[in-house]
């Protein structure tokens, strides 16, 4: 076992992808942002982020996505652990090492999760102790998705999605996720969201009923009727071949379904492990989709899974993983 004494060697923390069950955009502000509101889940396709000292400043990027992630100080990962040593006076560089299973530029948050965990297994490292406040604090100085990255579950955001309540829902669902073969970029997604509805009058947006008592009663089938998405007609746009991905989803089982964000993955929610299996197949005979991946949710935020102590390594685990169903598939 650690010690007190025995300050880790190194600190893993497991972090979730996230999607938009329902995603309202207000109109275009002076600032350049939009109002949202939306709700969030967390689901369990999950990077590990580990930090260590090193003699510098450094990052390692593992797994199928690693050559679109940038491995440099621009990194969200980086950026977050170098903002938690500013802010705490630190002074010992970390080597970071992030395993990706968050596909990139999805539409699922996978960067702000990295910053996430950097957060938190950097705050482990050094011993700091932080409160949760000034972590979360430090999340959305980072971006409008790393305060939920942080929190999981599922949560209503408001504000630019950084204020967050958890919603205290029911149920457990199953999703499979059709994965785009080029990302799309979120700024851009949200220029064509402007441009589409340019000369209308677009409300202020705030929570559906639907959605609420959706989630609320844990029914699946009123949460699949309740999905929605105002970027989605942008990312359709950019990406016309996304609608024939939703339609053969809805064709073959799923209970409603919707692009994830800003895009292009496309999350389905069907009943069951079955299902998910049958629509993962179908999805994948089709070639509509370059990749299937299948999740539940809600799962638990980001959270440590291990820190390595003492002179050789010894391995110890700080916590259960958490409910976070089939890890990729
Ligand atoms: P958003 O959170 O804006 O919805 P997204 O989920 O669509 O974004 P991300 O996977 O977060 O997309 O990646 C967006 C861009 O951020 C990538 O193209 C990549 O260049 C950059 N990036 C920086 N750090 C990371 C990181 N740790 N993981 C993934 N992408 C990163």
């Amino acid at each position: 076992m650690s010690s007190a004494a025995t300050p880790p060697l190194s600190v893993t923390a497991r972090v979730p992808a996230k999607i938009n069950l329902e995603l309202m955009v207000g109109p275009l502000r002076a600032d350049g942002y939009h109002h949202l509101a939306t709700v969030f889940q967390a689901v369990g396709l999950h990077d590990d982020v580990s930090v260590e000292p090193a003699q510098d400043w450094g990052i390692t990027v593992n797994g199928p996505y690693a050559d679109l992630v940038p491995a440099d100080g621009t990194n969200l990962a980086m950026r977050a652990a170098r903002l938690l040593a500013r802010t705490a006076g630190v002074d010992v560089p970390v080597h970071i090492t992030i395993d990706k299973d968050i596909p990139v530029a999805a539409g699922m948050a996978g960067g702000s999760a990295d910053a996430a965990g950097a957060l938190l297994a950097c705050d482990a490292l050094w011993g700091l102790s932080s409160p949760r406040a000034t972590l979360e604090d430090l999340a959305a100085e980072l971006g409008s998705d790393v305060p939920f990255a942080l929190l999981g579950g599922t949560a209503m955001g408001s504000g630019r999605g950084d204020r967050l309540a958890p919603v205290l829902g029911r149920g457990r669902y199953t999703w499979v996720f059709a994965l785009g073969d080029q990302g799309l970029s979120t700024p851009e997604v949200y220029a064509e969201c402007d441009r589409l509805r340019s000369g209308q009058r677009v409300p202020e947006p705030a929570p559906s009923a639907a959605m609420m008592t959706a989630l609320r009663s844990g029914d699946a089938v009123s949460l699949g009727r309740a999905l929605s998405n105002d970027l989605q007609p942008a990312a359709l746009s950019l990406q016309p071949h996304l609608e024939e991905v939703l339609r053969t989803g809805l064709d073959n089982g799923a209970l409603g379904g919707l692009v994830s964000g800003s895009g292009p993955t496309v999350a389905f929610l069907v009943s069951d492990t079955e299902r998910s299996l049958d629509l993962a197949v179908a999805l994948t005979a089709s070639g509509v989709a370059p990749g299937v991946k299948r999740a539940v949710g809600p799962v638990r935020g980001a959270h440590l899974i291990t820190a390595a102590s003492g002179p050789r390594g010894s391995f110890v685990s700080t916590g259960n993983t958490g409910p976070s169903g089939p890890r990729s598939s």
